[in-house]
């Protein structure tokens, strides 16, 4: 704009000299006045022309000028509301400390009104046995540009210290050389304190992950050191009995058959537990074979139909598959159909429990267990996957488990890389649905992650 104001001056001065010349030219000429004064009224009127464009631009450049005013104050204001409502505390200091400028929230934190912090040194804020290795850190930021996440302690006027996290960046001149220090102030208590939580529920998880191991370990053991005794309980029963024609009297035939009932109870009760841990552990493994299902689930049902008949249920089987032949483990897939089909039979008390084996294209094979029995509530049917569940109804209180069935169920069916599904509803009877791909790899050691 300068250079505006001085195209100005000089035509003014061109303009000026022309009157001058004028002047001149009149008092020395001794041409008549008529022409003199024509003459000098066409200079004139030449020179008020240059005048008037002179004045036109600089008309142009005045409007120019005050836009980019204008636009510059909209840039100050919306910086300085920026700075002023920013959430976190914002400061300038020499290098020394000394605060220049500070936002709303910079007060807000420090609990000093913004207009007092002007000319108040930092380190007043800085706990007393901080303050010297605090300066020798803003010392070294005539060297360097920029530091950030400066965990540091930072006491309020009247108020507790609080966690602060600072970023301070130098400013420099156009010669390089540091001039003053923007100071970022976040106050971070709460991330702290969330930090904290995480950590110490980190902890607690590795100690219940590490105390859960523990109990896998020791139900292992234990289940594996009853399983000896056990067999030699149920053994010298067996043989009792077969001798107790000759040498028992019926009371003691009755209490030996006691004993190999509750035995054998008990002995499928400590094979649970121990499949069980061993999932949990993840080791357990499948071992796939080729193999002919329709056979492998008649025979099964088969082996269960003295339950049903007991308790007069129809127990059905529908097979509906062209090609029979499946790669599976078939004595972990016989669990699965056992675990079903006992709960089948234990939960109902009138009706029937049906098997549906269908063939689902192209590669997979779905296993369905159906019964008429005492159903299980939507609530409920979130849990009974889960370990040691059991549905506490006064319905089903009275029928003896572990828990641990519908567990097992569901981590080989997922080691099998099937899935699980129910279907139910209160005294509408239940439909377990395992669906199972056709050939079942060795798979992965998968441990039961999913149950806990
Ligand atoms: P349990 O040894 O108790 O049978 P499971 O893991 O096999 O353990 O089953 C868990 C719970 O799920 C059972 O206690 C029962 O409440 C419910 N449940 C399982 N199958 C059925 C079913 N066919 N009908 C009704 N309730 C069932």
């Amino acid at each position: 704009m300068n250079a505006d104001v001085d195209k100005f001056a000089q035509k003014v001065e061109v303009a000026c000299e022309h009157v001058k010349q004028l002047y001149h030219q009149v008092n020395n000429s001794c041409l008549p006045q008529a022409d003199l004064l024509a003459q000098s009224l066409e200079e004139l009127s030449v020179t008020l022309e240059e005048l008037h464009v002179a004045e036109e631009e600089l008309l142009q450049r005045n409007e120019q000028l005050s836009a980019a005013r204008q636009t510059t104050e909209a840039e100050r204001q919306r910086y300085q509301e920026l700075f002023d409502f920013a959430p976190d505390g914002y400061l300038v200091t020499n290098l020394e400390g000394t605060i220049i400028e500070a936002n709303l929230a910079a007060g807000m934190l420090l609990n000093v009104p913004q207009r007092f912090l002007i000319g108040k040194p930092i380190t007043l804020f800085v706990p007393e046995p901080a303050r010297k290795s605090f300066r020798t850190e803003m010392a070294r930021m005539r060297l360097i540009d920029r530091k950030q996440e400066w965990e540091i302690g930072l006491k309020p006027r009247e108020r507790s210290p609080f966690e602060a996290s600072l970023t301070v960046a130098t400013i420099r001149d156009e010669a390089g050389q540091a001039i003053a220090l923007r100071w970022l102030v976040r106050d971070i208590t709460e991330r702290k304190r969330a930090e904290e939580d995480l950590r110490r529920v980190q902890m607690q998880n590795l100690q219940l992950v590490e105390a859960s191991r523990l109990k896998s370990e020791f139900l292992g053991i234990l289940s594996h050191e009853l399983r000896t005794p056990m067999n030699i309980i149920l053994g010298f029963a067996q043989l009792l009995l077969r001798h107790s024609k000759s040498h028992l009297s019926a009371h003691q035939t009755q209490m030996v058959e006691s004993i190999l009932k509750s035995g054998k109870h008990l002995l499928a009760l400590i094979n649970d537990m121990l499949d069980y841990t061993k999932l949990e552990t993840g080791r357990l493994d499948v071992h796939p074979e080729l193999m002919h299902l329709s056979n492998l689930v008649t025979a099964t049902v088969h082996s269960l139909e003295h339950l049903a008949h007991q308790k007069q249920l129809q127990l059905k089987v529908h097979i509906n598959m062209e090609d029979p032949w499946v790669t599976n483990d078939s004595t972990r897939l016989r669990q699965i159909l056992i675990n079903l089909l006992s709960n089948a039979i234990k939960f109902t008390d009138v009706g029937e429990v049906e098997v549906e084996v269908q063939e689902i294209f192209p590669d997979r094979i779905a296993i369905a267990v159906k019964d008429t029995g005492i159903g299980i509530a939507e609530s409920d049917q979130l849990h009974i996957f889960e370990a040691f569940h059991q549905v506490n109804s006064a319905l089903t209180r009275n029928y003896e488990g572990t828990g641990l069935g519908l567990a097992i169920t569901y981590s080989l069916v997922q080691k099998m890389r099937g899935m699980v599904t129910v279907e139910s509803a209160p005294n509408q009877g239940s439909t377990f649905r395992v669906e199972l791909p056709r050939q079942v790899d060795q798979g992965l050691r998968s441990g039961m992650t999913s149950l806990r």
